[in-house]
């Protein structure tokens, strides 16, 4: 199948042929398809499965069709994977003119603040540092938000951000989408499952 056959828009699937995307990954193929009905999915697949761009897709397409400054959230377990993961999001959605921002430790709050304050589309953020925004930064909130992606959510449990996401799930909308990708299931993804997922279809590959 190709990545049009999925119901991906021609914008994005050429932006897919540009970065050599040729046919859509399993875990792409699986999801997508329900993702771009507005089903919420939990996701095992591991990096390298093309996961970033299985819930990137979907987020631009409803970013493209309903344009809205603080559309999609997506939490990070580290800085390095939310750095690439926002490239992800700049190389697909470069002719759409979407606008990214990194929020993660170690870089300077200010700045970030400025960024924020520019109405990016698309935060690619650790939970910490976001949560630190959202309580500190005037004039930022996430409470229209429309898509929320858990990303490595072993990963982010792993390193003990059940706490801070927990608190960022209190302050955004209840009605939205959420993707959780883990590399694999457990006891303490099914918990973070129910907290945050709304009758999820279920994609494993
Ligand atoms: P990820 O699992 O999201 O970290 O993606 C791993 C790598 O695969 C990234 O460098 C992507 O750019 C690339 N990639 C994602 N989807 C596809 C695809 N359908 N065909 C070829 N490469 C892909």
């Amino acid at each position: 199948k190709s990545f049009k056959e999925l119901g991906v828009i021609d914008i994005l699937a050429d932006a897919c042929e540009t970065l050599k995307f040729k046919t859509p990954s399993p875990i792409q193929e699986q999801s997508i398809p329900y993702a771009l009905e507005g089903r919420d999915i939990m996701g095992f697949a591991a990096t390298g499965s093309g996961k970033t761009a299985a819930f990137a897709l979907p987020v631009l397409q409803a970013l493209y069709e309903n344009p809205q400054p603080l559309f999609c959230c997506v939490l990070s377990p580290t800085r390095e994977l939310a750095h690439q993961t926002a490239q992800q999001f700049q190389a697909l959605g470069s002719t759409m003119g979407v606008k990214t921002t990194v929020i993660i430790g170690g870089e300077d709050q200010m700045q970030q603040a400025v960024a924020l304050s520019k109405k990016p589309h698309i935060i690619v953020a650790t939970p910490g540092r976001l949560l630190d925004h959202l309580e500190k930064t005037k004039g930022f909130n996430l409470r229209y938000l429309k898509y929320l992606v858990l990303d490595e959510a072993d990963r982010l449990l792993d390193m003990d951000f059940k706490e801070p996401i927990n608190k960022i799930l209190a302050v955004i909308p209840k009605d939205r989408h959420t993707y959780l990708f883990s590399a694999t299931p457990s006891k303490e993804i099914e918990q973070l499952q129910r907290a945050s997922l709304r009758n999820p279809v279920r994609v494993q590959v």
